[in-house]
Parts: structure tokens; C-alpha cells; sequence
């Protein structure tokens, strides 16, 4: 573990943003519980989310069961393919995650598009060891192990259901109910933040993969023949994007792009690299620095054989070496996850949508009547198998029954029936719209590493009057507490003018928190490490003055400015 992020952890155990669970108990390893400083943290992340992915652009969120049944893991695809690759220590027994290891100990930056074999090949070739006792792992089988936490359903033996692997499959298996509410029109988006559970083999620092964690999932239904996404407002936003052909270069280099220049140049699907565009302007609202944060395109292992085109959204959480975190990924699915369901479920139109034309289409049809009573007494027991022949006969050639007799072959025998006794007919038949499926755009953002990045990113020391200073430089957007008020002691009336204040500014929609206990300095270093942008402190000369004045402190600069009370609530909504 590098310095830095023993450092947030640290931090964060103390400060109560996130710590290892049950700890009482000795822990398990993979579960986070979040104190109140992560829980305010990580709610506000979710609503800034929420606000930029569902209100913004007009989509709506639900809420769906966490554990579900297990027919929608195989349609899914989950129960058979939602793998990762394992060896097991044959001397120690510790399970590792074997792509992980082949990635942390050669050269290859990506061996998650491996198989097992490759994967025991190149275990072989590194001669690679076991991370916890040091055996070597030549020769040891690397199997694949599915990462889905599996439960019974009711009393007895029950019926096998999983905790969902991702929020993703509530909105999908609800897309019947979905499409009537919305009317049948697309496109329509469906968002939803929950939690997602997977049984993963090596968990790793704190919050970056957890075996319980929070998704904040977008699913996008589009007409792909109609559907165009409006990029006006993301238009002009630079993207730093690592496509696959660069990464594939020795020395490889960003591509920096807007949107616009994105999507023309044919760099990213045009509905991936709206979304990319919105992603950038919220990351960088809620504080994640831009010189550690980039969209890397999947490479073809990686990605899933129905996504067109995927991109991951990844920060930097290294020290003083580069380690780059996947926090998003952005992936054009097709109609990949509908039709499974379709197909499943055998509820051919509700996974569909009927697309009605802005004019009926007039088609020609062709059909076939034949004459039974010509047919029995001909061919006696063969009359349906050539009846079928002819069926065949008019959906491959069709213009055949043009001639006075058509011929069929059954058996290396040929036969020459009359056309007219087939009854072959043209006709125009309306047809108002068709059941189509849609295609999905689909943002998945990992809500625990975007906090775990805010964290890192925000995390800063420094020497404020020859005194070494930690804080967080959260975002006012998500910080906790966005002012803290103290009385310089609870005493002669400060602390109850220092409560007034609290109480009104908490009226006008601020997170406040109000902190007599301690000395002033040591109050302020709290307040710094918690992120909090703004102190205010109530003291004598607040009580002397008037008109009454406070000092609003600022946690970045550490410089103090004297305010009118009755202008403090405009002076912070500024700096805000
Ligand atoms: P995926 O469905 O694997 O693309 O995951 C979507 C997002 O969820 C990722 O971009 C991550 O940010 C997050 N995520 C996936 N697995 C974990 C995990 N084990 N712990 C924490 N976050 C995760």
C-alpha cells in the first residue's frame, strides 16, 4: 500500500468517513461500513448524481429488490459467464485473483480478456508465486469462479435466488412495466442507485472493490434507426480519451477531443461519447482533478462481443506511481439485454416496442389456399408433405406460380402440379408500425470508488503557522458539513449567538454543524480534515460591534475576513 492511501485510510478510520465492519468481530474482508462523515458524503454524491443523470435529462429512477430469482441470472447471462479467473495456493490455500496476478507481475496491463489456459501459460512462463507464502504457482490449475452471492428464497429447500450482481438487471426485467408507463415512446431513462453484491476473490482498499458496494446505473432505451443524442450541451467539453490503438503503442499518448471532434472523427459512438461528456462536467464538479483522471476505451478481450463500443471513466489513486482506478463504464449495449429476456421470458412483445409509421406502409403479401380436394385423392397419404414443399417453394420463389404449373421435388421424385390448384395469391396488406427492440446506452458508475477518488484527490497537507496542517479539499458540492460555527467558548452569550446563527443558516438550506468543545484551533483542523469550506467563528467583537460582525475562515487559504451577520448568509452562498 503506497503512502497516500494509507494515509486517506487512516483519515478515514479516525475522522469517521469509512472502516473496516464489524471489527468487533474480527472483520471480513470486502465490507466497509461508512461513519457519518462517509455516509453524509456518500449520500450527497448520490443526490449530485441523481440531479446530473436522472433530473437534468429528464429520466426517471426506481427502485428494485436486491435479491432476485434465478431464471434472471440465466437469461442474464450472470450464471453461466459472470466469472472471474482463480488459483488457489496449493501450500497455503490463500485463493488469488489470477488475472490480477498476471497484471501486478509482468508487463500486460490487461489480462482480463485471457482465458484460463493463457492464464496458466503465462502464471508459468513469469514463473509467478503466491502473494501470500511465496510458493510458486507454475503448473496450478486456474479455474473460473462466479462471483454471484447465492441465497434460498422462502422456508425449506426454497427457490435459488442471488443477490444482484448489478443494479442493471431491476431495470431491464422491468422493462415491460417500464415502456406502458412511459407510453410506449421512446427513448426513454431509467436510473436507479442501489446496492450490488459480488463475491470477490481478492477485496482491496477500503472502498475500491468491496464484496457489498453502491451503483449508480442509467439505462438509456433508444430507437437505434431514429435516435440521435442532442450534444448541445456538451458539445464544446474536452475529453482526455486512451483508445485502444494508442494503448497498444509502446508510447502511447492521450487523445484530447471534444465531444464534437469525439464523435466526427468517429473516435467514440456518438450516444458513448454524449454521455462522456456529461460524466467529465460532473466529475469535475464534485472535485476528481482532471490531471488524474481519463477515459480508456475497452480492448476487444475486455469487452462484452454485443457492446459496440465501451469506455471506462478511470482516476488516478497512485502515489507517486500511476495506479488507474476504473470508478465508470460507459458501454453502447445493442439490443443485447432485451432479447435475452425476450427470449427467457417467452414474453415475445413485452420486451418489445411497438413502433407505430407516421404513415401505414403498404406491403404485398403472398399466401397459398390449396385445393385439398384436389390434393387428398392425388397424393393420398403424401398430400400435407407436398402441400409443405409448395409452402416453401412460395416463400423462396414466389414468381414460379406465374406459370401454369409449378414443380416439386420429394424424395429424388418430381412432381408437376397445377398452379391453380395451389391457390397462390397476392395481397396488400396495411401495417400501422412494427414491434421493434430497442437498443440501450448504458453509464454504470461505481458510487464507493468515486468517493474513495474524492477522498484521494481532495487529500492535502500543508504548514499553516510552522504547523503541519492535513485536509480535505472536498468540493463544497458534496462536502459534509458546508459551514461549521463555533462560539470562541460557551460563554457570555457567545455560545448562544454562535446557536442563532447555526440555527438560521441551517433555515436557508446549508449543511451546518455547530462545535464549542476544544480550542479554536483544534476545531478548525477538524473541520479541515471533515472538508468542511467554511468556519465562522462568534467572538467578543461580534457582541461589541454594530452592526454585529463574525470571521468567516476559509479552509483552503486559511485566511479570515470580518462579516456582517446580516450579510453572512449572502457572503457564503458566494463562495459556495
Ligand atoms: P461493472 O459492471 O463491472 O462495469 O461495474 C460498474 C462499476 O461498479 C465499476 O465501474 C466500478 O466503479 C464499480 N464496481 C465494480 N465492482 C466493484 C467492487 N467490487 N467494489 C466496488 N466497486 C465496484
Amino acid at each position: 500500500m503506497d503512502n497516500l492511501s494509507e494515509k486517506v485510510a487512516e483519515l478515514s478510520k479516525r475522522r469517521g468517513f469509512f472502516f473496516q465492519s464489524s471489527e468487533a468481530y474480527g472483520g471480513v474482508a470486502g465490507f466497509q461500513t461508512y461513519g457519518p462523515e462517509g455516509a453524509e458524503l456518500k449520500r450527497k454524491l448520490e443526490n449530485s448524481w441523481r440531479e446530473n443523470f436522472s433530473r437534468k435529462l429528464g429520466h426517471r429512477e426506481i427502485d428494485a429488490p436486491t435479491v432476485m430469482p434465478e431464471p434472471v441470472f440465466e437469461a442474464s447471462g450472470h450464471l453461466d459467464g459472470f466469472d472471474d479467473m482463480i488459483v488457489e495456493c496449493p501450500e497455503c490455500g490463500e485463493s488469488i485473483r489470477a488475472d490480477h496476478l498476471v497484471e501486478d507481475n509482468t508487463d500486460i496491463d490487461e489480462a482480463e480478456g485471457h482465458s484460463t489456459e493463457q492464464i496458466e501459460v503465462l502464471i508459468e512462463e513469469h514463473d509467478l508465486f503466491c502473494t501470500r507464502c511465496g510458493n510458486s504457482l507454475a503448473g496450478v490449475e486456474v479455474e473460473d469462479f462466479n462471483l454471484m452471492f447465492e441465497t434460498s428464497i422462502g422456508p425449506g429447500s426454497g427457490d435459488t435466488g442471488y443477490l444482484r450482481p448489478e443494479t442493471a438487471q431491476g431495470i431491464f426485467v422491468e422493462f415491460p412495466r417500464l415502456k406502458e408507463y412511459m407510453r410506449n415512446q421512446l427513448p426513454f431513462g431509467i436510473t436507479q442507485i442501489g446496492k450490488a453484491y459480488r463475491n470477490e476473490i481478492s477485496p482491496r482498499k477500503g472502498l475500491v472493490r468491496t464484496r457489498e458496494f453502491t451503483q449508480a446505473e442509467l439505462e438509456h432505451f433508444i430507437d437505434p434507426d431514429e435516435d440521435k443524442p442532442d450534444i448541445r450541451d456538451v458539445r464544446d467539453v474536452e475529453l482526455k480519451l486512451y483508445p485502444v490503438e494508442e494503448q497498444q503503442k509502446t508510447d502511447g499518448e492521450y487523445i484530447y477531443a471534444t465531444v464534437e471532434e469525439a464523435v466526427e472523427e468517429g473516435l467514440v459512438h456518438e450516444w458513448v461519447a454524449y454521455y462522456l461528456g456529461v460524466a467529465k462536467k460532473w466529475y469535475e464538479s464534485i472535485g476528481i482533478d482532471m490531471d488524474r483522471f481519463r477515459f480508456r476505451q475497452h480492448n476487444e478481450g475486455e469487452r462484452a462481443h454485443y457492446a459496440t463500443d465501451c469506455w471506462d471513466a478511470e482516476s488516478d489513486i497512485g502515489d507517486e506511481d500511476e495506479d488507474w482506478l476504473e470508478i465508470a463504464g460507459f458501454a453502447y449495449r445493442g439490443c443485447y439485454d432485451l432479447t435475452k429476456h425476450k427470449e427467457y421470458s417467452g414474453d415475445e412483445k413485452d420486451f418489445q416496442i411497438f413502433k407505430e409509421y407516421d404513415e401505414p406502409k403498404v406491403t404485398e403479401q403472398t399466401e397459398l389456399n390449396p385445393d385439398m380436394g384436389y390434393f387428398g385423392p392425388e397424393f393420398g397419404d403424401q398430400a400435407q408433405e407436398v402441400v409443405e414443399e409448395l409452402e416453401e417453394l412460395k416463400e423462396r420463389e414466389p414468381e414460379a406460380f406465374e406459370a401454369d404449373k409449378v414443380m416439386i421435388e420429394i424424395d429424388g421424385d418430381n412432381y408437376m402440379i397445377p398452379s391453380e390448384k395451389a391457390g397462390f395469391e397476392k395481397k396488400e396488406v396495411k401495417k400501422s408500425g412494427e414491434h421493434i427492440v430497442p437498443h440501450v446506452v448504458e453509464p454504470s458508475f461505481g458510487v464507493d470508488r468515486t468517493v474513495y477518488t474524492v477522498l484521494v484527490h481532495g487529500f492535502a497537507e500543508d504548514k499553516v503557522d510552522g504547523e503541519d496542517r492535513t485536509l480535505m479539499q472536498l468540493s463544497p458540492e458534496i462536502a459534509p458539513t458546508q459551514v461549521a460555527v463555533f462560539p470562541l467558548m460557551d460563554k457570555e452569550g457567545l455560545g448562544e449567538k454562535a446557536r442563532e446563527i447555526a440555527s438560521n443558516l441551517r433555515e436557508k438550506g446549508f449543511s451546518v454543524k455547530y462545535d464549542d468543545t476544544g480550542n479554536i484551533g483544534k476545531r478548525y483542523r477538524r473541520q479541515d480534515e471533515v472538508g468542511t469550506p467554511i468556519c465562522v467563528t462568534v467572538d467578543y467583537e461580534t457582541l461589541e460591534e454594530d452592526p454585529e460582525t463574525v470571521t468567516l475562515r476559509d479552509r483552503d487559504s486559511t485566511m479570515q475576513k470580518r462579516v456582517k451577520i446580516s450579510e453572512l448568509e449572502e457572503e457564503i452562498s458566494s463562495r459556495l
